[in-house]
């Protein structure tokens, strides 16, 4: 795996120079090419309002950094035979990396978004250096064999607060983080680009690349998961808020005046995540001395039937103040618990009960393990199918120089 000052990997903001032009036009090629491979280059300079010449130029540029490839010959409009593109095949990859308290665990995809290669590592620690380490393992184990390939660079998925656009994770309850400057860290080991996201964000971006009828939306995506996580699409665009720190519904408090504190990891108490992430979940059921197995039975279930009510109550708190038209309830693997699912959308819905307003529509989906890890990696491929002019690329990406 290798960058270089060709390749994609120089794909950067350089406001108000030629670059930049260029950059906003190569980003135009590759998205007719995405939505409409193979495709004649006519047909892209009939799409974006760019010159033949121009589409010319540009592909023959990007078929020399392999994210575009000549496929089968098509006559055009003249009759004259003229090869069509189609997005790379699996020469330029981007990797993701989905890291828990105990494993880094990274995929390779396409510029399709296929997952073309995975790897595992274990984290001795939860100490940055040591994840750090893990996650170079996990690259390499998913890397291996594709020496030949170039590498967009990696996205990592980090449960907590993360301040994707400079770098930091603000608090990670999962990994016992506040305030680490992975982003840079990462970089420095890695001969790639690297971006940070939260778990939720790093779903979402999965959800807003791929799903085209979710462009310009305004959604709310909920992640239940070890940790909770949120995040807010305005427009189909993620709203990052002040410090990265929009979305953090999992410290917003609870008082069910029960006059039993719930101690929380960010040092507060009654927060949500102590009644409906996985954690909070196994501390009240070690207070209360009762197995995780007994979940389903009473009285172990009477923690999850609270969990639920508490999320769906927060969740629809939520979604009145922005008013999604949809909000999606993404419960990870290890949340896929007895009735969560359908107890948290039922306390959700009760919310709307009388119907002042309608509820939005409401999507629940059990996350497979790999979503995480290829929503890191889509944050690249996004990047190089948007020409993002609100400075998204100048400093989502840090790379070793
Ligand atoms: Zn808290």
């Amino acid at each position: 795996m290798a960058t270089d000052s060709t390749g994609p990997a120089t794909l950067k903001l350089r406001p108000g120079s030629k670059a930049l032009i260029r950059e906003i036009n190569e980003a135009l090629v590759l998205n007719v090419v995405r939505a409409r491979g193979p495709v004649a280059r006519s047909t892209i300079a009939a799409q974006t309002g760019l010159s033949p010449a121009t589409i010319t130029g540009i592909s023959a540029k990007l078929v020399e950094a392999g994210l575009l490839v000549e496929t089968q010959t098509q006559r055009d409009t003249g009759g004259r035979p003229a090869r069509l593109l189609d997005l790379g095949d699996d020469r330029v990859l981007a990797a993701g990396v989905r890291l828990s308290s105990s494993e880094a665990s990274a995929v390779l995809v396409n510029l399709r978004g296929e997952v073309v290669a995975t790897g595992q590592a274990p984290l001795a620690s939860t100490s940055p250096d040591l994840a750090a380490e893990a996650i170079v393992q996990a690259v390499d184990a998913a890397a291996a064999g594709r020496a030949s390939a170039t590498l967009l660079g990696v996205g990592v998925a980090i449960s907590g607060v993360v301040d994707h656009a400079e770098g930091i994770v603000r608090h990670s309850g999962a990994l016992g983080w506040e305030t680490v400057p992975f982003q840079a860290q990462l970089a420095e080991m890695l001969d790639a680009p690297v971006v940070i996201d939260s778990y939720a964000n790093s779903l979402t971006l999965g959800l807003l690349l791929f799903d085209r009828s979710l462009d310009g939306r305004d959604l709310l995506v909920f992640s239940v998961a070890t940790s909770l996580g949120a995040s807010v699409v305005v427009g189909g665009h993620i709203h990052r808020g002040f410090n990265g720190s929009a979305g953090g519904f999992a410290h917003s408090r609870v008082d069910v005046g029960d006059g039993m504190a719930r101690p929380c990891h960010c040092g507060a108490t009654d927060c949500l995540e102590c009644w409906g992430s996985r954690w909070g979940i196994e501390q009240e059921l070690k207070r209360r001395k009762v197995s995780i197995a007994e979940l389903g039975r009473e009285p172990a279930d009477e923690v999850l039937a609270a969990g639920a009510l508490q999320l769906g109550k927060a969740m629809a708190n939520a979604a009145k103040i922005f008013g999604p038209e949809q909000v999606v309830l993404a419960f990870a693997p290890e949340m896929n618990l007895p009735g969560l699912t359908t107890r948290t959308e039922g306390a959700f819905r009760r919310q709307y009960d009388p119907h002042y307003t309608a509820a939005p529509h409401i999507e629940v989906t059990v996350a497979a393990p790999s979503a995480l890890a290829s929503g890191a990696a889509y944050v690249l491929l996004a990047q190089l199918f948007t020409a993002n002019l609100s400075g998204q690329h100048s400093n989502g990406a840090a790379s070793r120089r």
